[in-house]
């Protein structure tokens, strides 16, 4: 395990010429203090633990301090906006150190986010106010926590410099780790510039470093729309099977590896609502949890269009044609999973949406309700009462649970064995609202960083019962009700 000093950085996005990036340095922040530090994600780069605890360590991860071998920039890109394309965007408070390679062999960027402006930073401040930065911290390790791909956080840092939103908050830097920050953007800002030939660098570039098995292929580029189209259709039937709603889908917020990134107003489902709207500023819903699939087509189609000199339309078409049916079966999976079916037959689709329209009649919560049906008891007799109670409707639930029953019959296992498999899939623990936003007041008020540290390893483990945290589970309290997430951040 490495020093700080001692990181390893092999800097290959920087190489890339420089019309993909703008070489600039972060702006120092007064008096940074440490705020959380996430040893798990720390390992991702071979850093020693215990470099955490060094009175320099804030300044390095504000970016008082450049670390040796780092090679400061800011990435270019573009994106289509709440479906409106932006020809310009760019990291506008993003500021990639460089890339380390660790003992295995992997690279992994690692990125200060809200490291003061930069020249795509347009109107805005270049930095980041604590409170989203807590959300993001906690809410990518909790998906990790899930098995769903995504971009890491290394740690927190923060400092008392003031930050207007809607008030005034204090500004934190979050070092996030990712193999690659690469958007669809990234392609399409030179594709409505008519810069064709940086299409296909850039193109190589990301398949020599992330899809080398395409490299030496005559189709290479329609195999990468390709790998993007499936990983992108396996990851929004993740989101929908573990009822996480992104937020703001823009095309600058879609990772070319599948990996749930740039996390602004993201909200994990409660009561069950397939309209639910984790973002307060997307009162027309565009990004609605139940549009998150069709809106992953939609954004890989402006993949497409910004690969279109590299591939043939027909060729395209046929790729993007391949997104329902990949969608529709990994989500066919995950659902069969979550009601501890052993093999999924056509008809399993109907029971889980008849259970799903229970759910939204009743607005039963989601994490909670899928939880308990690991305790399902399938005996003829058996009333499943702590289930039942779930539902305003009780003979809507007895009828459904009478066709589970009869389904279950067909399987081979018993009802225990149900209940291992149930519990690894379905979380006992998701990041509420009302849990972040504990965290937060804490951290805002008392400068009490603890809470965010007890959530990290509480989330780290959603799927195991952890006693002594039994309330951290709980439905949201009525005060949550009042929590508005929004794009300011
Ligand atoms: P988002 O949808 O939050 O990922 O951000 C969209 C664009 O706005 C990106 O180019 C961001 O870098 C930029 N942006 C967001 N907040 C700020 C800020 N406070 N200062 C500068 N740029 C920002
Ligand atoms: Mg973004």
């Amino acid at each position: 395990m490495n020093r700080l000093e001692q990181l390893n950085f092999d800097n290959t996005f920087a190489s890339l010429p420089d019309s993909f990036h703008s070489r600039l340095s972060p702006t120092p922040l007064p008096d940074p203090y440490l705020v959380s530090f996430n040893t798990n994600a720390a390992q991702l780069i071979d850093l020693d633990s215990a470099e955490a605890a060094r009175p320099d360590f804030a300044e390095h991860f504000t970016g008082n301090r450049l670390l040796p071998g780092a090679e400061p920039l800011s990435m270019l890109y573009a994106g289509h906006q709440f479906g409106h394309f932006v020809p310009q965007l760019g990291d506008g408070r993003a500021i990639l150190l460089g890339e380390v390679r660790n003992r295995s062999g992997e690279l992994w960027d690692v990125q200060l986010k809200g490291a003061g402006v930069t020249p795509y930073s347009r109107d805005g401040d270049g930095r980041a106010v604590l409170r989203s930065s807590i959300r993001e911290y906690l809410c990518s390790e909790a998906m990790h926590g899930l098995g769903i791909p995504t971009s890491r956080a290394l740690c927190i840092t923060g400092s008392d410099e003031e930050v207007y939103r809607e008030r005034i908050e204090t500004a934190a830097v979050l070092t996030r780790l990712a193999p690659s920050h690469v958007r669809f953007g990234s392609f399409e800002v030179f594709f409505s510039r008519g810069q064709h030939d940086q299409i296909a660098t850039l193109a190589d570039y990301v398949i020599a470093r992330h899809f080398p098995h395409l490299a030496g292929d005559n189709d290479k580029y329609q195999l990468f729309l390709n790998e993007v189209t499936q990983r992108t259709a396996k990851l929004m039937a993740q989101w929908q099977a573990v009822g996480f709603s992104h937020g703001v889908m823009n095309t600058d917020n879609m990772s070319i590896l599948g990996l749930t990134f740039d996390y602004g107003p993201f909200g994990f489902m409660e009561g069950y609502d397939p309209g639910y709207i984790c973002n307060h500023s997307d009162p027309r819903g565009r990004y609605a949890y139940d549009q998150q699939p069709q809106i992953g087509l939609w954004n890989l189609a402006c993949l497409a269009q910004a690969l279109s000199p590299l591939i043939e339309k027909q060729q395209a078409h046929e790729v993007l044609d391949g997104y329902a049916p990949a969608y529709h079966r990994h989500y066919a999976e995950l659902m069969g999973a979550k009601l501890g079916l052993e093999k999924i037959l056509d008809e399993d689709i109907q029971l889980i949406g008849s259970l799903l329209q229970i759910m939204h009649d009743s607005r039963t919560d989601y994490t909670n309700l899928f939880r308990g049906l690991g305790n399902f008891d399938s005996a003829p007799d058996a009333a499943n009462e702590t289930l039942r109670d779930q539902f305003i409707d009780r003979a809507a639930f007895d009828a459904w649970s009478s066709a589970y029953r009869v389904r279950l019959k067909q399987e081979s296992c018993n009802d225990r064995e149900r209940k291992a498999r149930m519990d690894a899939v379905n979380p006992k623990y998701i990041l509420r609202n009302y849990l972040a936003q504990n965290a937060i007041e804490r951290a805002e008020k008392q400068r009490d960083f603890s809470e965010i540290d007890r959530l990290l390893a509480l989330l780290a483990r959603p799927f195991d019962e952890q006693t002594e945290m039994e309330s951290y589970a709980a439905a949201p309290p009525d005060w949550a009700r009042q929590i508005e997430v929004s794009c300011s951040s």
